[in-house]
């Protein structure tokens, strides 16, 4: 299973493809994780990235098209993929086609997960993770059990993107609207375009994609 998960920043696109990626034994790959990656390694790549991700604005499609070809060679990639914030732009989207079909893959669907943008910058700017291991937290939606201590691993440390803060989630929104929006009669061209309203409950949602990808002749493995 091949997929694209589309939608604007915190439209539930990675918790989706989390969920997802276990049950079709598909790789999730997200393109936000990898370049933190790199700023985090302090990678050439990361250095350049940094200041674009910082701002909201998106990192060149040159630096997402290598990083993105290097990771569709992997041999993980091999049994299937859930693409999370990847192609953000028409050039990322073309340059997708071409490797899929260099490597005899195609796309089994692109679902676009609709969101109220305000409800969005709410969503966002309340979200941390633990600094320990990881897990995600909600202010208002998500909470830990007990204040200041991670559910899983009992840290305490806690941290936030430098990317969740209103002003610029409302960048991020602007570029979605402007440069990734433009991608969609791309797919609609090609038949692979399925809408769903990704304010609904998490477990809906799911259900939904799993309802669109049985449609398209996706199975779940047993
Ligand atoms: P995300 O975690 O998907 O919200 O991505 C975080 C940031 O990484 C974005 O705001 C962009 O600056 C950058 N980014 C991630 N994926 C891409 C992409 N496909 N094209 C350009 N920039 C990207």
């Amino acid at each position: 299973m091949n997929i694209l998960l589309v939608g604007p920043p915190g439209a539930g696109k990675g918790t989706q493809a989390k969920i997802l990626e276990d049950r079709y034994h598909a790789k999730h790959i997200a393109t936000g994780d990898m370049l933190r990656a790199e700023v985090a390694g302090g990678t050439p790549i990361g250095l350049e990235a940094k200041a674009v991700m910082d701002a909201g604005q998106l990192v060149s499609d040159d630096i997402l098209i290598r990083m993105l070809g290097a990771r569709l060679a992997q041999p993980d990639c091999a049994h299937g993929m859930i693409l999370d914030g990847f192609p953000r732009t028409v050039p990322q989207a073309e340059a997708l086609n071409d490797l899929l079909a260099a490597s005899h893959r195609h796309l089994d669907a692109v679902i676009v997960l609709e969101v109220d943008e305000e409800a969005l910058v709410a969503r966002i700017s309340g979200r941390f993770a633990c600094a320990q291991c990881g897990a995600g937290y909600h202010r208002s939606f998500h909470p830990t059990a007990k204040d200041g201590v991670c559910d899983k691993c009992g840290s305490h440390e806690f941290t936030q993107r430098p990317d969740d803060n209103p002003a610029v989630v409302r960048r991020r929104l602007a570029a979605y609207r402007e440069q990734t929006a433009p991608i969609l009669p791309f797919y609609t061209a090609r038949g692979l375009v399925h809408t769903l309203d990704g304010m609904a409950p998490m477990e809906q949602v799911t259900a939904e994609i799993e309802k669109i990808l049985r449609q398209v002749g996706v199975a779940a493995p047993a």
